[in-house]
């Protein structure tokens, strides 16, 4: 099995359609895994979902999932975010509104666990430092754990006692499955932070037991339009140039 795993979709329709290109052109995609936010910030978020849902896959819940549907109030998030949840809550069918809110925060596929952002707190931990990654590690009851959340591609091992060893993961690392325990994030799809605009994503291949991370240059300026064209802050446009 080939598994396609993918967070942070954000209603980017070009980098969701480059990631399934870039990942269909490497090999046959038999399902995707999605950490949560497949909608908020960019403006396709009924084009995500349908996208998403043309395919096997698994998700879980992430905090602008939670918000687009009511289930999560914004009053922690910043205003730009805020004001594309609403922006997203008008958009939804009652149908794609049913299924966000029928995403579980936890899903086990495996020897893998699947949460937006921590075991610690599912929808709002940003899992950024060894400390963090340790705590949820703690928590993890299987092997191997893969979160989103922070659209920061890492992995973190399990050291002795209650530490983790944190590294930054780039395009074509390649991780094998061993007797480790670890955390990975897959970076962001549509609105990654680490510095790098091209969208991130991983594939898990269960026979060689690798995770590899790929990066793919998308029509960000495509994007970038719709965005200023539906009338959401201009700050989502311009942070997708920098990766940031
Ligand atoms: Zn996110």
């Amino acid at each position: 099995m080939r598994i396609v795993i993918v967070a942070d979709i954000h209603s980017n329709i070009e980098a969701f359609e480059a990631v399934l290109e870039h990942a269909a052109s490497h090999g046959p995609i038999d399902r995707l895994w999605c950490l949560g936010d497949v909608v908020g910030y960019a403006a396709d978020p009924s084009a995500c979902i349908a996208l998403l849902r043309q395919h096997p896959h698994t998700a879980v819940a992430g905090n602008h999932d939670l918000a687009a549907v009511g289930k999560l109030p914004t009053d922690d998030f910043n205003a730009a975010a805020a004001w594309a949840a609403a922006w997203t809550a008008r958009r939804l069918s009652a149908k794609e509104r049913e299924y966000l809110s029928s995403l579980p925060f936890v899903a086990v596929e495996g020897d893998f666990t699947l949460v937006h952002g921590s075991l610690r707190s599912p929808e709002w931990e940003y899992l950024l430092s060894a400390d963090a990654a340790a705590e949820h590690l703690r928590l993890q009851e299987t092997p191997y754990g893969l979160v989103g959340h922070s659209h920061i591609p890492f992995v973190a091992f399990e050291r002795e006692g209650s530490l983790a060893a944190m590294a930054a993961l780039k395009d074509g690392d390649v991780l094998k499955l061993g007797g480790e325990r670890l955390v990975v994030n897959p970076g962001g799809v549509g609105q990654p932070r680490d510095g790098d605009p091209r969208a991130s994503y991983a594939v898990y291949d269960d026979e060689a037991h690798t995770l590899t991370l790929h990066r793919v240059e998308y029509d960000l300026e495509k994007t970038q339009r719709k965005i200023l064209e539906a009338g959401l802050p201009r700050h989502l446009a311009e942070r997708l140039a920098h990766g940031r």
